[in-house]
């Protein structure tokens, strides 16, 4: 038997025998090469010797192709390691791989990225040193640069109806409006953003984006506080593919009474204490404890913090009860309300111009859920009757949204 030698192709020494390749695996080219031959030029790192990356200025997304992207960098020496690490590669046949980097500010603009690299090539450690410079040219990206001139599609001006809007309202309104655009932006939204804020002497006007984003708040809006959206587009331009471009006000109503509020339907049955908003103000009538709702006009006396606590003097039947008058100090007879609780020496009421009534107590039941979970649906149903008997119109909410569908419509 003679002995099979195998020699290397390039030098020509013998190397020793190795595993030929399974059936069907490509052969390499250098595998038959001795270790000598194939380190010769063999590189472990794949790199470029420099990298430039455009920036963002203004929010540090950085322009990958004709893209920008957020990537929530901290700094430019994390830019440089993000991109190094995209750009370089390291050889197929390289095994237990490690690498340390280290990052050199040379200037403002200029990172050097220091890399080092180790692993097992025919069971052999390699290790290798690579340098990337890496330039940042820092750049304005279109949705700063959008930003930056102004540019909006929707506004949201939120006012009251027949009243002047409260602080507190306008800080909810507005932050409403910008943790629903901090969420898409979250969600990857890059064109969601808030132009401008501009506070009026009858409240906010907050421009947006986009119209679906102007639609999108001025609902959570009125979600929140009841009322109505009116939407007004103008026409403001062509784009380039000749499609109409929009730009749409959405006048946002808060409702007139908000709930803790006590008004007057001026409908024969006396004040109502409002407990909700949405669709129009509904309550509970002071002088029966009747549930009331279908509420179109009324005039406000005041709200429950005006109310003051007195003296009850005695429960005369089913329908009145007397107590000491808040300001004269003397013996009236008033409406007993279904909420009143006849073993109480003291109860809330509230004198106006349309006379003393019995507010029912802090703790009791006023939204809606609260009168499920107490258990009072059921007896208050039954008598859900006193305002909707003098409804003659029906309110659409938002009208806005028959209108709008049709010029999304045409915009899409
Ligand atoms: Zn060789
Ligand atoms: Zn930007």
């Amino acid at each position: 038997m003679t002995q099979s030698r195998v020699f290397c192709p390039r030098c020509g020494d013998p190397v020793p025998d190795r595993e030929e390749p399974l059936p069907g695996e490509p052969r390499d080219r250098d595998a038959s090469l001795c270790d000598d031959c194939y380190f010769e030029d063999f590189a472990l790192v794949d790199a470029p010797e420099r990298i430039e990356v455009a920036v963002c200025g203004r929010c540090g997304a950085i322009q990958r192709g004709k893209e920008w992207r957020d990537i929530g960098a901290r700094d430019y020496t994390d830019v440089a390691i993000d991109e190094v690490t995209e750009a370089l590669g390291v050889h197929v046949n390289a095994t237990e791989v490690n690498w340390a980097v280290e990052p050199e500010q040379v200037d403002e603009t200029t990172v050097r990225i220091h890399a080092e690299f180790s692993g097992i090539v025919r069971e052999t450690l390699r290790e290798e040193q690579i340098t990337v410079s890496v330039r940042i040219a820092r750049g304005t990206c279109d949705r700063c640069g959008r930003i930056a001139g102004g540019y909006y599609s929707g506004i949201v001006q939120v006012r009251a109806a027949d009243r002047q809007l409260e602080a507190a309202e306008r800080r909810r309104a507005v932050e409403i409006a910008e943790s629903h655009v901090a969420a898409q932006e979250q969600g990857g939204d890059r064109e969601a953003f808030i132009t401008e804020i501009t506070e009026t002497d009858e409240g906010p006007d907050i421009k947006v984006s986009t119209n679906a984003l102007g639609k999108a708040v001025a609902t959570r809006i009125i979600e929140e506080f009841g009322g109505n959206v009116e939407s007004h587009p103008t026409l403001v331009t062509e784009d380039e593919d000749g499609n109409e471009v929009y730009r749409v006000t959405f006048a946002v109503r808060l409702p007139e009474f908000r709930a803790g509020d006590i008004i007057d339907p001026e409908d024969g049955d006396g004040p109502v204490l409002v407990t909700g908003t949405t669709g129009g103000p509904r309550g509970v009538r002071l002088a029966s404890g009747e549930i009331c709702d279908g509420i179109h006009d009324a005039r406000k006396l005041a709200t429950r913090d005006d109310s003051v606590e007195t003296t009850v003097v005695t429960v005369e039947d089913a329908h009145a009860v007397q107590v000491l008058d808040p300001e004269t100090y003397e013996s009236v007879t008033i409406p007993r309300p279904e909420y009143f609780d006849d073993s109480a020496e003291t109860t809330e009421v509230l004198k106006s111009q349309a006379g003393l009534y019995i507010l029912p107590a802090d703790s009791w039941p006023t939204g809606e859920d609260r009168w499920i979970s107490s258990g009072l649906t059921s007896s208050y149903s039954a008598r859900r009757l006193s305002c909707d008997a003098l409804a003659t119109e029906v309110r659409v909410p938002s009208p806005f949204s028959v209108v709008f569908d049709s010029i999304w419509g045409k915009n899409r």
